[in-house]
């Protein structure tokens, strides 16, 4: 037993974050699910959405990560997350992110013409990407 978690966020580009923390709070496709030391083991596919991370028993020092997807896994204290692509709050390039969502939204109206569900999807899925980057970077 432990009093504290410790986080890493792995993509691709390797490990984008790694720190101690008290409370993790993640959105799986079926809900929030908040992790505290001592957590039960599991594994639980994520949403495009937030991350927050509670470095210490106040609030005091919050982190933000924009993760695309993925997975957590929670393991004797350890919470793993490993996704395609995640980004602190920090690191987000705004700008970038508003082009993204820009560009997704005209994929989105054109894929409605033509009836085009494949590009849709995906064009869904990039606007998602673009918004919770934005939503992420607000925190910084
Ligand atoms: P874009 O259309 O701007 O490339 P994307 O959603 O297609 O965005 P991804 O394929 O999800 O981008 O990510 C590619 C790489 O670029 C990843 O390493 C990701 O972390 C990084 N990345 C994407 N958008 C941003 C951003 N706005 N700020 C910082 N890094 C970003």
């Amino acid at each position: 037993m432990g009093n504290k978690l410790v986080v890493n966020v792995v993509t691709p580009n390797g490990t984008i974050y790694e720190h101690n923390a008290k409370l993790v709070v993640a959105k799986t496709i079926d809900g929030e699910v908040g992790i505290m030391p001592n957590h039960a083991p599991i594994i639980v596919p994520l949403a495009i959405d937030e991350v927050r991370v509670r470095r210490t028993d106040a609030d005091t020092h919050v982190d933000w990560i924009a993760v695309n997807g993925g997975i957590m896994e929670m393991r004797d204290n350890i919470v793993s997350i490993i996704a395609d692509s995640a980004e602190r709050d920090r690191d987000i390039d705004v700008s970038r992110a508003e082009r993204a969502k820009i560009r997704a939204e005209r994929k989105i109206q054109k894929a409605k013409e033509l009836q085009d569900k494949n590009e849709l999807k995906r064009a869904t899925v990039a606007l998602h990407r673009a918004i919770n980057r934005i939503n992420a970077s607000s925190h910084h």
